[in-house]
C-alpha cells in the first residue's frame, strides 16, 4: 500500500510524543499539519517562519529521527509556512542544518494571525528543577527573593518592572530568574513566559538579520507575558542586539509585561551598552545576591545532600561549608564529587576525603592567606616587583606597597609584628607600627587613598576567600 502523507505523519508524531515533554509537543508540534508526500519528500505546514526555524534549532534531531524512521535514510523534510493572506510560502528546510534561506521576508505580513489557530504557546524554556521550593532563603537573597516572589503573585503588577538580579557568579541569579518564571507558570497556566540567555537573544538577533526577518522576530516577543533575559552583560559591545532588545523591551513594558533580568554586575558597571538601556534597567528594581553566609551555606548543603538522599556528619558539613564560600554551585560539586568518590571508588566519607574533595575546589581561590601571599597581591596591584618591598628604597609606590602589606598582614594574619618585620627585608617592630599608623592616617584624611584601601581590601577576601 502507498503511503500517505496523513499516515506518514501521524507516525512521525508518535515517535516524537515519545521523545518529548507533553507541553512542547502541544506547542509546536500540534500545530503542525501535514500536506503532501512525494517520493521520500514530506511536506508540512506550519504556521509561521519562526515556527520553522524553532523547530530546526530545537527538535531537529527528533525530527530527523521520526522522518528517517519513516520513510527511510533518504526521507526529507519540507516545510511550507501559512501567512495571514493565505498565500502559501514554500521553505525548503531539510531537517538538517542547509542554509534556511527564504526569501519571502516581505511577503509575511503578520506571522502570528494564523487562521484556525487562536493562540501559539511558547515552550518557555524553563528548567522544571529551578523553583521557589528548592531555593534555600537567607540574609544573602532576602531582598532579590522576596522580590521575585511578589513578582510570581503579581506579574507586571508591582513597582518591580525590570527585576534586575545581580551578582556574582554561582550565586543563583539564574536558579532564581527561571523560580519565578516557573512560579508564575503555576499560578497563571495562561502566561506566556520565556526563558533566554543573552548569548542565544543574540544568535537570534544575528539569524534574524541574516534572514531579513527582524519583524517576525520583533513580533514573535510580543506575544510574551514575561521575558526573562540571563546575563545580560553579554550584551556589551553589540550594538545590533542593544537596539532590538531596546525595542522589545520598551514594546513589552509599555503593554504592560513583565521583564526580568540577570547580570553579574550592576546596572551602573555595565560597559559598551548604550545608556538608554541603562536607564531602563533601573525603572525597576535592581537587588543583588550576595555571597551567603555560613549559616545558609549549611542550610544550602543540607538541601542538596536530602535531593541525593545522603546524610553527613555535622564535622564534615561544618568543614565544607568553612572552606566553600563564594559559589553555590562549587557546593554542589563538592557533594557530587563526594557521593561519587564514595560509591564508584567505594570509599568511606571521612574527614580525609572530604578535605581532599574541597581541596579540589577551592585551590584556586582559596589559597591560604599568608604574608608572603599578601606581598604578592600587593605588588601585583602596585604593579612593583615584590622583591622591591623588602628593599631600602623610597620610591613613593614602593613605600606605600610596603606600608599597605604590612597594614594588611596585621589585619588578616596571626603573624606577630616582629614576624612581620622580619619578612620585609629585616625591619624592626617599631618600623611596622609606623607603618600601621601611617596608613592609618591615610585612611583617615584621604578619601581617593580610602577608596583604594576598600579596592584592596575586597581583593583580599576574594583571594583568600574570607568572610
Ligand atoms: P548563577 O546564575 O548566579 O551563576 P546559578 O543560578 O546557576 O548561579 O546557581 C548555581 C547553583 O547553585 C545552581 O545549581 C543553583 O540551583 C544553586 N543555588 C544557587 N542559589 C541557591 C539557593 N539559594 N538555594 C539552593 N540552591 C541554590
Ligand atoms: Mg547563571
Amino acid at each position: 500500500m502507498l503511503k500517505d502523507h496523513i499516515l506518514v505523519w501521524k507516525n512521525c508524531l508518535n515517535i516524537i510524543r515519545k521523545s518529548i515533554d507533553s507541553q512542547p509537543y502541544k506547542t509546536w508540534f500540534e500545530p503542525i499539519r501535514p500536506i503532501k508526500l512525494s517520493g521520500e519528500i514530506l511536506t508540512i505546514q506550519v504556521p509561521n517562519k519562526f515556527f520553522y526555524e524553532w523547530l530546526e534549532e530545537h527538535y531537529v534531531d527528533v525530527l530527523r529521527k521520526a522522518i528517517k524512521g519513516e520513510l527511510g535514510t533518504n526521507g526529507n523534510l519540507e516545510y511550507q509556512i501559512m501567512v495571514e493572506d493565505h498565500r502559501d510560502i514554500q521553505a525548503r528546510a531539510k531537517t538538517s542544518s542547509t542554509p534556511k534561506g527564504a526569501q519571502e521576508d516581505n511577503l509575511v505580513i503578520n506571522p502570528f494571525v494564523i487562521p484556525g489557530i487562536k493562540k501559539v504557546r511558547i515552550d518557555n524554556q524553563l528548567n522544571p528543577a529551578y523553583t521557589f521550593d528548592n531555593f534555600v532563603n537567607g540574609e544573602c537573597n532576602r531582598f532579590p527573593g522576596s522580590a521575585g516572589m511578589a513578582i510570581a503573585k503579581r506579574p507586571a503588577g508591582t513597582a518591580f518592572n525590570p527585576l534586575v538580579i545581580y551578582g556574582d557568579v554561582g550565586l543563583g541569579k539564574t536558579h532564581l530568574s527561571q523560580a519565578i518564571g516557573n512560579e508564575i507558570m503555576t499560578n497563571f497556566a495562561d502566561k506566556q513566559v520565556l526563558y533566554i540567555t543573552t548569548e542565544k537573544f543574540t544568535n537570534q538577533v544575528i539569524q534574524a538579520i541574516k534572514n531579513s526577518s527582524v519583524n517576525d522576530f520583533m513580533h514573535f516577543y510580543q506575544m510574551i507575558d514575561v521575558l526573562i533575559v540571563d546575563d545580560i552583560q553579554f550584551l556589551s559591545g553589540r550594538s545590533k542586539t542593544q537596539e532590538i532588545f531596546f525595542n522589545i523591551f520598551n514594546q513589552l513594558h509599555q503593554s504592560g509585561k513583565q521583564i526580568i533580568l540577570t547580570s553579574d554586575r550592576s546596572p551602573k558597571d555595565l560597559t559598551d551598552v548604550d545608556e538608554r538601556l541603562i536607564s531602563r534597567f533601573k525603572w525597576g528594581l535592581v537587588a543583588d545576591l550576595k555571597a551567603p553566609d555560613f549559616d545558609t551555606r549549611l542550610k544550602i548543603l543540607d538541601k542538596k545532600l536530602e535531593k541525593d538522599n545522603m546524610t553527613l556528619p555535622d564535622e564534615i558539613k561544618e568543614y565544607i561549608c568553612a572552606h566553600i564560600k563564594n559559589n553555590i554551585r562549587e557546593l554542589e560539586g563538592v557533594v557530587i564529587s563526594i557521593v561519587a568518590q564514595a560509591t564508584l571508588n567505594k570509599r568511606l566519607i571521612d574527614l580525609k576525603l572530604v578535605k581532599e574533595v574541597v581541596k579540589q575546589f577551592v585551590s584556586q581561590v582559596d589559597k591560604e592567606i599568608s604574608v608572603e601571599n599578601i606581598k604578592t597581591l600587593v605588588a601585583n596591584y602596585f604593579d612593583v616587583p615584590v622583591e622591591k618591598l623588602h628593599s631600602k628604597t623610597r620610591l613613593r609606590d614602593v613605600v606605600i606597597a610596603r606600608q599597605l602589606s604590612m597594614y594588611l598582614a596585621k589585619k588578616y594574619t596571626t603573624s606577630s609584628l616582629k614576624k612581620i618585620g622580619d619578612s620585609f627585608g629585616g625591619r624592626d617592630h617599631s618600623t611596622v607600627i609606623h607603618s600601621l599608623k601611617t596608613i592609618e592616617d591615610m585612611i583617615d584624611t584621604d578619601k581617593v587613598f580610602k577608596d583604594k584601601v576598600n579596592v584592596l581590601l575586597k581583593k583580599v577576601k576574594t583571594s583568600f576567600a574570607l568572610d
